[in-house]
């Protein structure tokens, strides 16, 4: 775990100010650079050490077998793993004759800084070789947020005290070795070379090269270019070989003299583009970066940020950590998803190789709220992609005899992916979430244009999914049985109530939709019939409640199982599913992550404020957050039912997930969701933000040691800035001139903002909430308020 303060606390910048070799792993993870097409870690220029070298593109995967000991009728039998690709970070230097590594030598200074705002990783280091030559080097790399394509390096270095011969190597490199898979089931298959090679090209300052994969047979090409600037003479080579392709500057010189280095990579690939095209394609990224040169990237990326910065940041005053940590959450969500262009947004983006690159429900459910409301194109891209794999998911529906569209729980390129049923393909949920995130965008785009070219179409087929999935029993009540819901550690259940109730939705978000494109409806199947079935069933969606003890039951049965021996479980013994069976999480009460919480949020028009409270604690006295899913959920339950320094406790837990390594497995890539979900525990939680039905409503309070948050929200282009302190709220427009007026309910009160005319509202005292809820034992997050 990465101790408190590895990295200072500062509202724009990620700063590592000494090289731990321990945490290596982590900080690559941490900052990796993204654009959400290209991903490449944060490894040191150089190449080794290294924790994990990792260089990534969206849907670039190989398949593997996927062996079961016991296979059973529908389980998948091919899985997909997300590819190292071609490696175009590596720059090693020779100082005289002594390679520069960290290992040897001195390190006398070690700086690396992410900036948020420029988009930049930058390292600043002091380095003495074994044979006493002093070097300073500074490096700076950029994922270009405006060219697609193209990832950008500047490497400069000056010797400090003596003239000096520097050999600067740049590399591209397919099939670097890769460290040994570990057991814990969450981190990904090491693939043994799955690039062919299939041409190489060198040039004198770069060249390319161009590779297949063997069994996805997907195309990618690297390619990279070199612009050198040194006072004295230079010699600069390139040697190409199947594998790699290495340009050289070598030079001599004096202190005070520097070598100035703009590395230009370019990366594309392809199912379907032969290869010439293909090369022609990186040829064609790599001269427009060369239009801009390093100056001009830079320019570029900083306006990029300049502009969502403007309509998506959130100020936090009170406490300065969380602070960072909801830029840096909100800056890899971005990175996630900015150009992911109808590709799918990985639970780890592409910061690391951690569940072998898949994406899950995280991204409609965690990451979408949040690129909804800042960046919407982004959001519509991810579910145009959804959209671009439902043959897949009608294909796995009819597979499991069942109707409209089965979507993969986890999946690259669409087909179902998950080894392991009860944590797997009978998550069912994700078709809701799927229909959920739809429903959000519509709503808060008003786009129906996306609707009847995307939408529709998913919400028919995941409504035709829950009619067949479910039943009526005898009573007329509608039941969805042999279901996971979020909380993987109750697993095949009857009537999970956040799949229920997600369920209800999707069947009436469907009909609705139906009624506004008639015909487009009919051109789908649906008929009159069809749509009362769904209105039927929704209307009779069954809602297990124990009356005896005055809670909602997460799913038939669950408040009479056994209970967990906390008490007895030791802090090693978690997460839970790496210690104890899955047959023993199974049959007791014990909650890995928010599921009726999380139901209490999203359907939180399906609860009472009462029943909110009563189930809250009772569940959260039972959640161990064994998932990184959870903590932001959870912020948002406590801050509802106004346990507001608990709500406090859990947004920090969700904040810094990545930063403090809460999980103790950022090596393996950040945890997307709970970065977005960052933003969800601040604008749902002490904003208490909602969308039921088309109706924007707040609800802000602020724990103690916060006393001012401000966030923008896109809403129907308008862009609404919420500012709140521990009294007070003002509600402004800025933009849409004096016409556009939005109406939203502040605390229940329905009120209209204008571009001239902001509104201040008191924010009404909150009603005693009594005692907050216990944690089980030892899972009591981390308290703020005594921070
Ligand atoms: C969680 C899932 C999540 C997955 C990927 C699991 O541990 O239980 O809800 O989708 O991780 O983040």
């Amino acid at each position: 775990m990465i101790r408190e303060r590895a990295y200072p606390v500062d509202p724009w910048h990620i700063r590592e100010t000494r090289l731990d070799l321990d945490l290596l792993a982590q900080s690559e993870s941490v900052f990796a650079l993204s654009n959400g097409h290209i991903g490449i870690r944060g490894n040191l220029d150089e190449g080794e050490p290294h924790g994990l070298p990792g260089s990534y593109l969206n849907s670039f995967y190989e398949l593997r077998p996927l062996p079961h000991a016991e296979a059973g009728y529908g389980f998948p039998e091919s899985g997909q793993t997300m590819v190292n690709v071609t490696n175009a970070k590596l720059m090693r230097l020779l100082v005289d004759d002594e390679p520069f590594d960290v290992r040897y030598g001195e390190l006398r200074s070690h700086e690396r800084c992410l900036d948020l705002r420029a988009g930049t990783l930058e390292r600043v280091v002091e380095w003495v070789s074994p044979s006493g030559q002093g070097i300073r080097v500074r490096t700076v790399r950029l994922v270009s947020f405006t060219q697609r394509a193209v990832v950008a390096f500047l490497y400069e270095v000056e010797p400090l005290d003596a003239s000096t011969r520097l050999i600067l190597q740049s590399e591209l490199v397919a099939n670097e070795q890769l460290p040994p898979m570990s057991k814990d089931p969450r981190v990904a298959a090491v693939l043994d070379r799955p690039l062919q090679a299939e041409e190489m090209l060198e040039q004198p300052t770069g060249g390319i090269l161009v590779h297949r994969t063997k069994a996805s047979d997907l195309r990618m090409a690297a390619a990279m270019e070199h612009l050198v600037e040194t006072p004295g003479r230079h010699a600069i080579t390139t040697e190409g070989h199947p594998d790699w392709l290495r340009t050289t500057v070598a030079c001599r010189l004096e202190p005070g003299q520097k070598l100035r280095v703009v590395k230009l990579a370019a990366y594309g690939w392809s199912s379907m583009r032969s290869l010439p095209a293909l090369r022609d394609q990186v040829g064609a990224a790599l001269a427009s970066a060369r239009l801009d040169g390093w100056e001009g990237l830079v320019q570029q990326q900083k306006d990029y940020l300049d502009a969502f910065w403007d309509h998506s940041d959130v100020k936090v005053e009170g406490d300065s950590e969380v602070q960072q940590a909801v830029r840096f959450g909100l800056f890899h969500t971005l990175q996630a998803g900015a150009r992911a262009e109808q590709r799918p947004i990985g639970s780890k983006g592409l910061t690391g190789p951690g569940y072998d690159g898949h994406t899950f429900w995280d991204a409609e459910t965690f990451v979408l709220p949040a690129l909804t409301y800042t960046q919407p194109s982004a959001a519509a891209d991810v579910l145009r992609w959804r959209h671009s794999t439902l043959d897949l998911a009608r294909e796995r529906a009819q597979t499991l005899g069942l109707q409209g569209a089965a979507f993969p729980w986890r999946t690259i390129r669409g087909q179902e992916c998950s080894g392991y049923w009860p944590a797997g393909t009978a998550g069912f949920h994700i078709a809701a979430d799927i229909a959920d995130a739809v429903r959000r965008y519509v709503q808060a785009t008003g786009d129906y244009d996306f609707e009847r070219e995307v939408g529709l179409e998913l919400l028919v087929e995941t409504a035709r999914l829950w009619r067949s999935l479910g039943h009526h029993d005898r009573h007329g009540r509608f039941h969805i049985d042999g279901v996971t819901g979020p909380d993987e550690y109750t697993a095949v259940v009857n009537d999970n109530i956040y799949t229920n109730l997600m369920a209800q939705q999707n069947l009436m978000t469907a009909v609705e939709a139906c009624k506004r494109h008639p015909d487009l409806a009919r051109r789908f199947g649906v008929d009159d019939e069809e749509t009362a079935s769904w209105r039927d069933a929704a209307a009779a969606v069954h809602i297990p409640y124990d009356k005896e003890i005055g809670v909602h039951q997460q799913c038939e049965g669950f408040t009479r199982l056994q209970e967990w021996d906390f008490e007895n479980t030791p802090p090693e013994g978690y997460p839970l599913l790496l210690n104890y069976p899955y047959f023993d999480l199974y049959r007791k009460q014990v909650v890995k992550q928010a599921d009726l919480v999380m139901a209490m949020y999203i359907r939180g028009d399906a609860f009472t404020p009462e029943e909110k409270a009563r189930n809250f604690a009772y569940y959260d006295a039972r959640t161990v957050r064994d998932s990184s899913l959870s903590a932001c959920i959870q912020a948002v339950l406590a801050a509802e039912t106004g346990h507001l320094e608990l709500a406090h406790d859990y947004l920090g837990e969700a904040a810094l997930m990545d930063l403090h390594d809460l999980h103790q497995n950022a090596r393996d890539g950040v945890h997307v969701a709970s970065l977005a979900g960052t933003w969800i525990s601040l604008v749902a939680g002490l904003g208490g933000m909602r969308d039921f039905n088309g109706q924007l409503s707040f609800a802000p309070r602020l724990p103690s040691r916060i006393n001012n948050l401000e966030f923008s929200l896109l809403w129907r282009g308008l862009r609404l800035r919420v500012s709140v302190t521990s009294d007070e709220v003002t509600y402004s427009l800025r933009n849409g001139g004096g016409q556009a007026r939005l109406t939203l309910l502040h605390h229940g009160k329905e009120l209209e903002v204008t571009q001239v005319r902001p509104v201040t509202m008191p924010i009404p005292a909150a009603v005693p909430a009594g005692p907050a809820p216990a944690q089980p034992h030892g899972r009591a997050p981390v308290r703020r308020a005594l921070h």
